[in-house]
């Protein structure tokens, strides 16, 4: 299969757009680390445009360069001229993978991800007997590597979040039903608050269930494909979103909620953009129109605000994938205000990328840190005691920086706060009292 002739078209028009001004330069968090005009939207477009001229061959050296950008869409925000730069850089990926193949490790990670069971059942070993390699982290919450593995930044003291022992979607009944529903709503979880962080996605059905909305929980989706589609592998993301469509089109359902940035922007945005057949993309397009940040849907459908005080001081990061691809960034605030107690920092920079980038930290993690140090810092100088966020990712790594400077701040998905602010019992809870259990 070769590159369309409309991908090439795509690029060659940002790549005509480009007028060299620089402004890349003053936002791009990559750049801010390393400080190389190569690794600059403005350098890298003249990367691409050499290769498509043949004046540059698909060196390792420029698959890295293409490597080295988070997709956080600053560049493409901040643009006079409006250049998409991360959209061509995905699709130069994607040339890369045609012409030089995928990375071996990529190519066995995304076949574990195409096969739904298999993936489940290594998680939920995996959880078993995590604590064999990872123990309790000296500082801050979470674990880190008992023996320094050269991988991801495990022998530098990261600190991860334990995987659930019980995967959220396994806790759940398929449809979760409420006495007089408003509304019905499917919810797509997303890999990370389902193995990682349940605690999240039980406040948003709990939230959900407070409102009256009905809410539906497909036990046969998958990965939403970010992964995939952003390292080049568009075959492979077909078949998932695919599957994942076909999985959530015969719902009878008025929304379809997420609780993750990069899940809700590959719904609405990505998904028709990868599909490469009119009935697929129109399938896409349905789907998209009627998907939903939860912080979105809640502004959008109303909400009680009967809420308990909560005296914290918070803060917010804007996930990258929230606020410039979704332009969600007014929502989670206005949540947020509404709680009584609630004393709310802005944060400076808190549009600023956290560094992780999706894969880019498990691959540069050393550059990844350093953004993420100045995200911390201006955490820090809030003074928050809880710094809030829309997507798991964000948490994860925000969690590390916080915890590697000793620094004694929480960080919470926003839900997390509404649901501590009806402060009602949640379905977990409930289920907690029948089971004696603790699953995370
Ligand atoms: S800000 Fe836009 S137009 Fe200016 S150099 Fe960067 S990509 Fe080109
Ligand atoms: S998407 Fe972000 S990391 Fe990538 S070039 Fe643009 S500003 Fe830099």
């Amino acid at each position: 299969m070769t590159m369309s002739q409309g991908t090439c078209d795509l690029m060659q028009r940002e790549l005509a757009k480009c007028i060299k001004c620089g402004t890349c330069r003053s936002v791009c968090p990559v750049f801010q680390e390393v400080d190389s005009e190569a690794l600059v939207a403005r350098g890298k477009l003249r990367l691409v445009e050499a290769v498509l001229e043949g004046k540059l061959d698909y060196t390792p050296g420029f698959a890295e360069r293409m490597s080295l950008c988070l997709l956080c869409k600053a560049c493409a925000s901040a643009c006079p001229s409006g250049v998409k730069a991360d959209k061509v850089f995905v699709k130069m990926r994607e040339m890369l993978v045609e012409k030089r193949g995928l990375h071996a490790v990529k190519r066995f990670v995304f076949t574990w991800l195409k096969y739904r069971r298999i993936f489940d059942w290594s998680l939920r070993f995996g959880a078993v007997f995590q604590n064999l390699f990872f123990k309790t982290a000296q500082q801050g919450t979470g674990k880190e590597a008992r023996i320094p593995i050269p991988v991801a930044g495990l022998n530098k003291r990261r600190i991860i979040p334990p995987l659930a022992v019980r995967p959220f979607r396994s806790q759940m009944p398929e449809v979760i039903k409420v006495l007089k529903p408003r509304m019905k709503v499917a919810f797509f979880t997303g890999c990370m608050m389902n193995y990682i962080y349940p605690d999240a996605a039980h406040s948003l059905v709990n939230v959900l269930r407070k409102n009256d909305i009905e809410v539906v929980v497909p036990q046969d989706q998958q990965c939403c494909a970010t992964p995939i589609f952003t390292s080049g592998d568009e075959q492979t993301a077909r078949q998932l979103i695919q599957h994942n469509i076909k999985v959530f089109k015969g719902l009878s359902v008025d929304a379809i909620v997420t609780g993750c940035a990069s899940c809700g922007l590959a719904w609405k945005k990505e998904f028709p953009e990868i599909l490469n057949t009119r009935a697929a993309i129109r399938e896409a397009r349905e789907l998209s129109g009627k998907t939903f940040d939860i912080s979105e849907f809640l502004i959008k459908n109303g909400y009680r605000q009967d809420f308990r005080e909560v005296n914290l001081q918070v803060t917010y990061h804007d996930p990258c994938h929230l606020k410039r691809g979704q332009d969600v960034f007014k929502e989670p605030r206005e949540l947020i205000k509404a709680i009584p107690g609630i004393v709310y920092k802005e944060m400076a920079g808190a549009d600023q990328c956290c560094g992780s980038g999706g894969s880019f930290n498990l691959a540069y993690y050393d550059i990844s840190r350093g953004i993420n140090n100045r995200k911390v810092d201006n955490i820090a100088k809030s003074q928050a005691q809880v710094v809030l966020t829309g997507c798991s990712a964000c948490r994860m790594h925000i969690a590390d920086g916080l915890g590697r400077q000793g620094k004694p701040i929480q960080v919470w998905h926003t839900i997390q706060l509404l649901d501590m602010a009806y402060g009602e019992k949640g379905l977990e809870d409930e289920r907690r009292e029948n089971d004696g259990g603790d699953d995370y």
